[in-house]
């Protein structure tokens, strides 16, 4: 009988546990044994997904949806059961509000990302000034780029539509998904697909609505979709950490190793990899799945491969933090008809955004009851995240005072901080990944996925942790 091959996955984030059970079905499927085991340094599951229940409220202190356009999360929901358990943004409001000039202007209907494709409830708009507006259609006239190329997200908006939609739009919509800087977010690695648009449409408006009609034309071709209608933007009936809990039971919690902070790994003098703790070394193994941040990695590497250490620890990350507050519907001034705001950083506010989680979620808060959440930090404003609870908290209710009208106390409040939580993608981050692929490909059994690489979305990490594990099971089996 031959002894079952042994492969270890650092960190247990939706990467880890999406590569462990990569390996689990694989495993299953063939009727190999394989020795899988998770290592993870905190004492439970699902790295920045973490759900939390108190009363009849229920708490996301990360993310708190996925996107169903990038299908990899949507699928696996699916293989694991739980479909009847998605969960749709709510029909009883929709579309976010953009903080400026002291007041709260609903994004125009239309706006696709950052741009307009439907003109009267754009031109009706208040939040974009009219020379601001001009310059915008002017993305119609602008030519395209003629070299291909990485450019920052601040540089291809100012370029095709303007000062003010980088500042109203862009920065606080595109820049807040990576809690980024636009200056020097690299739209190569982020979203790829605006310079298609531009290449694709000789504007970023035209580009928009080929894009917009070849999806229609798709979707009319494709089968009817099977089960109740999706929207974009979702989640789960109990929050994100249903995925992690129902993962964990696929792979068995007794593969999953709480606790233990992997200091160390080298390569092994006869093949495979030697995993060690501070005070332990682990028995050699076949291969190792890497899935936690970037510079915990690059600490991982840096006794015996100090160049991928150094690769690993270039790429940046920034710090937020998550505050939730439950008020009495009474409480709060505004008709709440939308998920909620952004806040561009030339508002100078203290906070990047507020989702008015309990109207954008059913099964948040109980009746009568509203649940907001506050982001604080990111790119602009990371200092902020070390404050103390209670100044936190201070902090925020100030600014849902100033911008909502909101002056009572919360009955409840949850705070999440997130310490170089978010990697940033930027300029070089592609050149950078291909000097780390280029090392790994030549170290059999060594596999890097998760957030700080190819996709900081959950979709994308879901795909990431699958694919290291499938690369790893082709490895084994050749
Ligand atoms: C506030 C916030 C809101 C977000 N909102 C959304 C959203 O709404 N939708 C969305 O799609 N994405 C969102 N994201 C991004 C997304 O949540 C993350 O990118 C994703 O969950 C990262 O998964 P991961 O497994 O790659 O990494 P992590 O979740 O960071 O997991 C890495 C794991 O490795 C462990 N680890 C680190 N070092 C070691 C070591 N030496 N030994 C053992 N274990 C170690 C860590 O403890 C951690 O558990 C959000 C992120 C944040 C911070």
């Amino acid at each position: 009988m031959t002894t079952p091959k042994k492969i270890a996955i650092i960190g247990a984030g939706i990467s880890g546990l999406a590569a462990a059970y990569e390996l689990t079905l694989k495993a299953r499927r063939t009727g190999t044994p394989v020795d899988i085991k998770i290592f993870e340094k905190a004492s439970s599951p699902g790295g920045k997904i973490i759900t939390k229940k108190d009363d009849s409220y229920l708490i996301e202190g990360g993310p708190d949806c996925f996107i169903i356009e990038k299908p990899w999360a949507l699928q696996l929901v699916k293989e694991l059961g739980l479909e009847d358990e998605l969960l749709n943004t709510s029909s009883r409001a929709s579309g976010t509000f953009v903080f400026d000039n002291h007041a709260l202007h609903r994004l125009p209907e239309g706006v696709m990302m950052m741009v307009p494709t439907k003109p009267l409830p754009f031109l009706a708009s208040k939040l974009i000034s009219w020379p601001g507006k001009l310059r915008m259609a002017g993305d119609l006239l602008v030519p395209k780029r003629k070299d291909g190329g990485d450019e920052t997200l601040a540089s291809f908006v100012r370029r095709r539509l303007g000062r003010e939609a980088l500042d109203k739009l862009a920065e606080p919509l595109i820049g807040g998904i990576h809690a980024g800087n636009p200056e020097n977010m690299s739209l190569l690695s982020t979203f790829p697909r605006f310079l298609e648009m531009e290449q694709d449409g000789g504007s970023l408006i035209i580009g928009m609505l080929k894009r917009q009609k070849k999806m229609v034309e798709m979707m009319k071709k494709r089968p009817a979709p099977t089960g109740p209608k999706k929207t974009f933007f979702i989640s789960m009936n109990d929050g994100l950490g249903r995925i992690v809990d129902k993962l964990s039971e696929v792979i068995g919690r007794e593969n999953i190793l709480l606790e233990r902070d992997i200091s160390q790994i080298t390569p092994a003098p006869k093949g495979g990899w030697i995993i060690s703790e501070t005070n332990r070394e682990i028995s050699p193994v076949d291969a190792v799945i890497i899935t936690t941040e970037a510079y915990s990695a690059a600490d991982l590497f840096r006794e015996e491969m100090p160049r991928l250490s150094d690769l690993l620890a270039e790429i940046p990350y920034v710090s937020s933090a998550t505050v939730s507050l439950a008020f009495p519907r009474q409480a709060i001034p505004h008709p709440l008809d939308a998920y909620g705001f952004i806040v561009p950083k030339i508002a100078n506010r203290r906070i990047m955004a507020v989702t008015w989680s309990s109207i954008k979620w059913d099964h948040r808060a109980p009746e009568g009851m509203v649940l907001l959440r506050a982001f604080v930090g990111g790119a602009h404003r990371q200092e902020l995240v070390a404050t103390g609870d209670q100044e936190m908290l201070a902090m925020v209710r100030e600014e849902l005072n100033t911008i909502m009208n909101i002056s009572s106390p919360p009955q409840k409040s949850w705070i999440y901080r997130w310490p170089r939580g978010m990697p940033q993608y930027i300029i070089g981050h592609l050149e950078r990944l291909d000097a780390i692929d280029k090392i790994t490909n030549d170290h059999k059994g060594l596999y890097l996925a998760g957030a700080a690489y190819r996709g900081i979305g959950i979709p994308d990490c879901i795909n990431q942790g699958r694919q290291a594990a499938g690369r790893a099971w082709d490895n084994f089996s050749s």
